[in-house]
């Protein structure tokens, strides 16, 4: 690895881990969430304070669109 690769690698790990950091495991962010209030996993509404708490859902997937 060049001196270049090195600094490139870096900046795209940094680059990544801003990304995965802008993410949380919550209702929000979950691919099932996508006509919120309703949980189509589920086809019922989460709980308020069970939608806010991070990784309280074993069922949480995240598609990759940070939005
Ligand atoms: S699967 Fe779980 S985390 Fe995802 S929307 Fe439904 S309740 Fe929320």
């Amino acid at each position: 690895m060049s001196a270049i690769e090195l600094r490139e690698v870096r900046e795209a790990l940094r680059r990544r881990l801003r990304e995965l950091d802008a993410v949380r495991a919550t209702c929000e962010h979950c691919e099932h969430f996508t006509n919120p209030p309703t949980c189509a996993k589920f086809e019922a509404v989460p709980p308020p304070e069970f939608r806010r708490v991070e990784g309280a859902c074993e069922h949480w997937r995240f598609d990759g669109i940070p939005f």
